[in-house]
């Protein structure tokens, strides 16, 4: 047993500091990127930049309620990337790629995990889409181990013309070794999402802002990228993964409860503990919910699977989240926020970000004092 001393933190364990700025606008904020990725090779290799990324790096995560089918057309509008379920069936995945337009094509990850029937449904995905088919999220709880590399390395070998999404990992070794073995871009996350139960169930997991950190300078030193998966809670928290080094910011909790993610609206009456002025009943409030879980708690093992295999645990939640309607304006809260941190630090693209950034270490990340307060307006 060894204990590393060293303090690792997280999103709410740090805060930006604003610097001197020559920005006039957030208007004047540039959120889009270009990436160049480092094992894929595109079929038509002419236009490098663009058979490669170019968008808005924010992914919505392969979750149910999350990475539908719906989500991807509605955000690649606004150039922002899904990564699918993996439980759409081939004849699904078919359907969708095969009729979707290029400018969603090319915002699309299909995710599988590591089954032969996962592989299976790719194989016969790709060899009936072909090049509509540009990014495959291989993703799985523990990116540790040797099966995983060569999983990864096995399908980079028999497809060059995919990008790999590769994950989840949370330290240089790890991400350095899927870079190594084919993966172009690694997930880096684990335990810090908002449905997640990892950390109380194993007792493993690693600081999120530091994971970045540790991961996106392994990444980058090797021409590989990295996502921020998991643990942003506000649009603070995706300016802090940017910061941090992150090419894209995956995110579940914060895209659940809208229209496209396709759940159920599920209608709730509570007390709300007053007394009408004048009529002198009580007040009940009507609130409006969806269905949200990790992907591995018991709901989705009971939905997808029938069930949690005996020899497993959940290390996921469900929980109810507030119904929020289009997805769209949510987006807009997201990169104006992201626009706004980018003119506090002097950044005119979201490129530079990262090279303006000092982080300080704080105690206190925000004012609480009407966080529990009972009365609404
Ligand atoms: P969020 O943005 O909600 O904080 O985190 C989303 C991420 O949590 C997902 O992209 C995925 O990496 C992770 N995740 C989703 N479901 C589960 C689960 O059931 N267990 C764990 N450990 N992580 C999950």
């Amino acid at each position: 047993m060894r204990i590393e001393n060293e303090i690792l933190l997280d999103y709410s364990d740090v805060l930006i500091r604003p610097k001197r700025s020559t920005l006039t606008s957030r208007k004047d904020v540039d959120l889009e990127r270009k990436f160049v990725f480092r094992n894929y090779t595109p079929d038509f290799p002419e236009n490098i930049e663009d058979e490669h990324y170019h968008g808005v790096p924010i992914m919505a995560s392969n979750m149910d309620g999350v990475g539908t089918f719906a989500m991807a057309t509605e955000l690649a509008k606004q150039g922002i990337f899904t990564c699918l379920v993996k439980t759409y069936s081939k004849e699904e995945l078919t359907d969708f790629f095969n009729n979707a337009n290029h400018d969603i094509t090319s915002s699309v990850a299909m995710s599988i995990g590591t089954s032969n029937a996962d592989y299976d449904k790719f194989v016969q995905v790709y060899a009936r889409v072909g090049d509509k088919l540009k990014y495959l999220c291989i993703d799985v709880a523990n990116g540790y181990s040797e099966a995983f590399v060569s999983h990864v390395s096995n399908i980079r070998n028999i497809y060059p013309h995919i990008v790999i999404i590769a994950g989840n990992v949370v330290t240089a070794d790890q991400t350095q070794e899927l870079i190594l073995n084919g993966a172009d871009i690694i997930k880096v996350g684990i335990g810090p999402g908002s449905v997640c139960t990892t950390r109380i169930q194993t007792g493993v997991g690693y600081p999120q802002l530091s994971a970045i950190i540790e991961c996106a300078d392994a990444a980058h030193g090797l021409g590989g990228h990295v996502i921020a998966d998991g643990g942003c809670t506000c649009p603070g928290d995706v300016a802090k993964a940017f910061a941090a080094g992150a090419d894209f910011v995956m995110l579940g909790g914060m895209l659940a409860g809208h229209d496209e993610g396709g759940g159920e609206v599920i209608n709730r009456a509570f007390k709300t503990g007053e007394i009408h002025y004048d009529t002198g009943e009580e007040v009940v409030e009507a609130k409006q919910f969806v269905k949200f879980y990790g992907m591995s708690s018991d709901a989705a093992n009971t939905k997808h699977f029938g069930g949690l295999k005996d020899y497993r645990s959940s290390e996921g939640r469900e929980v109810l989240v507030t119904y929020r309607g289009a997805v769209s304006n949510t987006i807009q809260n997201i990169l104006g926020g992201i626009r706004s941190t980018c003119t506090y630090v002097g950044a005119s693209t979201l490129k530079q970000l990262t090279k303006c950034t000092t982080f300080v270490r704080v105690n206190n990340q925000f004012n609480k004092t009407y966080e529990s307060s009972t009365t609404k307006m």
